[in-house]
């Protein structure tokens, strides 16, 4: 198969070879797979270190995914914006990346080919696959229920808010705690299997901390702190929405300054479900001719009529008209998978080890699609989320460039300690090391300091020393706690000034 007239055009020392692609199979050293962050991040970083080199990315969403504004907290905590741009803006700033707006078909590994969605090959050296995830809904194809992804995504579930009464949403992570935060003129039922609120960043006392602001009314947006990011929904008919793939995932603030509005003239109208699972999602007509009764927020029985009917594991049932799947996500593993020797991880991600290599010769993975397979170290733990899409994408290029000229490279120091800054209620919310005691069994204590509706500090201790933080306000211990975590000095005598908000533990520890 011949790549079709004027596809690609590559530099290699400012002239473009056209011609030669056009006549032979298409062969380029440097391949990567999706247009999220870590696609992008990956092959801007394949440009800085090999400029000479042409660098292919392929894409099925006609906008990328671009980090702006980036700047680090702490040594491991960074801040960063996400923009969407036009696949051209990316080609022009590295200029010896060439984007294609296509699907990835198929991968044959050992040929070292991918086969693109209208048939056309591209012969790899070294291959980055960044296709993200996809969201784990808890039933297939019922017109009722949406996941959230893309800025398609969202564009559907605001035009299907917009009519709504009510809504259910499933899910205890960040997805359905920025929803709860943000959906306005609606009632909410949030239906969740833990016995706490946001229990997928934070532990029970921090959910309770959360659950006091549940119902308060929402800031105005002068009185909110500036939010970031512009997320651009276009009626652009993409490849992502012909084919299965979806576009890249959002990012932080992506809820921001969208209009997520209700038929209702009431601001926040949140019931928690806790502990339940959904058993069954009903049609109308299965609902009546069932027997059952549903039930009003007030626990009363419903005589409203609903589009579609929720039955949770605690036998209670609501109708609504909206059910929001917000339970995680599928590694987009499928374009790759058949005919391939891929070694998967328990949740459906493809494994790489500590250079991002994955059970293929010159196949790397980076982002939501790949888990993490390698020994951690002691406060570090995987999690889907955009900082780590970004350290990902990056490590993974510096790899690809490292490996092929055999030189050796050593994990990245941002794998050293887990660290995520993120917003909940408009709180801004800190997560350092073991912040959830994950994988300490029993074995470690905490100290709290909590003020009502404006901060929760719990520090994780084992032996005396510190594992993990959780910072929830404008505490600004980031950068100390996160230095007592790196160095594990004994903090046994120190123990009951930790957390005293009068004294300085800065120049404590300096
Ligand atoms: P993606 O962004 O999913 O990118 C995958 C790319 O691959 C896309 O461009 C897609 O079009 C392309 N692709 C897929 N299949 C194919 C194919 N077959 N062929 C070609 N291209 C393909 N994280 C946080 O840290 N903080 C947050 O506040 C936060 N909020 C979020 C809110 C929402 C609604 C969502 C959905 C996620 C949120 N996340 C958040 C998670 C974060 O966005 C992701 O972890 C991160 O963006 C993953 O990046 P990625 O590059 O691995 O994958």
């Amino acid at each position: 198969m011949r790549p079709q007239k004027n596809q690609l055009i590559f530099f290699r020392n400012n002239f473009p070879f056209t011609e030669i692609v056009e006549e032979y199979f298409m062969m380029v050293k440097y391949v990567v797979v999706g247009g999220g962050i870590a696609g992008v991040t990956c092959v801007e970083t394949l440009s800085s270190l090999c400029p000479e080199e042409e660098i292919l990315l392929v894409t099925a969403s006609p906008l990328i995914k671009a980090i702006t504004n980036y700047k680090k907290i702490t040594k491991t905590l960074e801040d960063f914006d996400v923009e969407e741009r036009s696949i051209i803006s990316l080609q022009s700033e590295c200029v010896n990346v060439k984007v294609i707006q296509k699907s990835l078909h198929s991968l044959n590994a050992k040929s070292h080919v991918i086969k693109l969605s209208d048939g056309e090959e591209v012969h790899y050296q070294k291959l980055c696959l960044c296709t993200g995830g996809r969201p784990k809904l808890i039933t297939d194809n019922n017109p009722y229920v949406l996941g959230i992804r893309d800025t398609e995504s969202v564009k559907e579930f605001q035009k299907r808010l917009s009519k709504a009464r009510r809504i259910m949403v499933v899910g205890n992570g960040g997805i359905a705690t920025e929803l709860i935060y943000e959906v306005e003129g609606c009632e909410v039922v949030w239906a969740i299997k833990d016995r706490s609120i946001s229990s997928t960043f934070v532990d029970p006392g921090a959910g309770e901390f959360f659950m006091s602001e549940l119902n308060k009314k929402k800031e105005t947006r002068e009185e909110a702190p500036s939010k970031r990011l512009k997320y651009t929904v276009e009626d652009v008919e993409t490849e992502s929405s012909k084919s299965t793939a979806m576009g890249g995932a959002l990012g932080p603030d992506w809820s921001a300054e969208l209009s997520m509005t209700g038929t209702q003239k009431i601001s926040h109208c949140v019931t928690v479900e806790k502990c339940v699972e959904v058993r069954n999602v009903l049609a109308r007509e299965e609902f009546v001719s069932s027997g059952k009764s549903s039930t009003d927020l007030s626990g009363n029985v419903d005589q409203d009529c609903w589009p579609v009917y929720v039955e949770l594991t605690n036998d209670k049932v609501y109708g609504c008209d909206l059910l929001v799947s917000a339970t995680g996500v599928v590694p987009n593993t499928s374009p790759v998978l058949t005919g391939n020797q891929f070694t998967l991880a328990e949740d459906g991600g493809i494994r790489v080890d500590d250079k991002m290599r994955t059970s293929e010769d010159d196949v790397y993975a980076a982002g939501d699609v790949c888990t993490a397979s390698w020994e951690p170290a002691q406060h570090w733990l995987q999690m889907r989320l955009w900082s780590q899409a970004r350290q990902m994408g990056a490590y993974a290029g510096q790899s690809m460039v490292a490996d092929f000229n055999s030189q050796p490279i050593s994990l990245d120091f941002c794998f050293e300690v887990f660290a995520h800054v993120t917003k909940f209620f408009n709180h801004k919310v800190i997560l350092l090391g073991k912040f959830n005691a994950q994988g300490l069994g029993s074995d470690y204590e905490i100290l709290l300091r909590v003020t009502k509706g404006s901060e929760y500090v719990k520090v994780v201790l084992r032996d005396g020393r510190m594992e993990g933080a959780v910072l929830i306000g404008e505490t600004d211990l980031e950068e100390t706690f996160e230095n007592l975590i790196l160095n594990q000095i004994d903090l046994t005598p120190f123990k009951d000034d930790l957390l005293d908000p009068n004294i300085d533990i800065e120049d404590f520890f300096d």
